[in-house]
């Protein structure tokens, strides 16, 4: 699992652990310390900036040598901080609790933690930053159920139209 979400509550979210497991099978590329926390936070720095959305707080979670990361909000709000644990520290989970901060921030509470818009979000950062080429990714996706809006409605200027509509000034 590469993460998880707080937010005092259990949400509904069913994409979750279909997604949890379409990571694991990825092996070693999500999963392990290759970056520091520096370079970590360097990373949600720019794409915040491309995406146009607030930068939260990044840092390492009280358990550093938990199981997974994760990004915290309240309620509709966008996501306040993001807590790592050393195994998180990789491109692959930065850019998956990075698509929580787009996404959460784009549409809030009318999406679900793991849907569409987030997996979009996420799968278009793989692709953009050069991570994973998006035949893998598409190949890798088939039969797993795992459902994401189209990757080009997925880009900074559409989030940002999305954010608009939502009501966030967007930064
Ligand atoms: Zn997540």
């Amino acid at each position: 699992m590469v993460s998880a979400i707080f937010n005092g509550k259990a949400l509904h979210d069913p994409q979750a652990n279909r997604v949890y497991r379409w990571e694991t099978n990825w092996g070693p590329l999500w999963d392990g310390q290759w970056w520091t926390l520096r370079e970590t936070r360097a990373c949600f720095r720019i794409i915040c900036d491309q995406y146009r959305v607030p930068l939260p707080k990044v840092q390492m979670r009280p358990r550093r040598n938990g199981w997974y990361s994760y990004a915290h909000w309240l309620d509709d709000g966008p996501v306040d901080y993001v807590a790592f644990s050393r195994r998180g520290l990789n491109p692959v989970a930065t850019l998956h609790e990075a698509a929580h901060v787009i996404a959460q921030y784009a549409a809030g509470r009318f999406e679900e933690p793991h849907g569409r818009l987030w997996m979009g979000v996420y799968l278009r950062l793989l692709v953009d930053n050069s991570v994973a080429p998006w035949c893998a990714l598409r190949a890798s996706l088939a039969g797993t159920g795992i459902a994401y809006r189209p990757l080009r409605f997925c880009g900074p200027r559409q989030i940002e139209k999305m954010a608009c509509a939502y009501g966030r000034n967007v930064v």
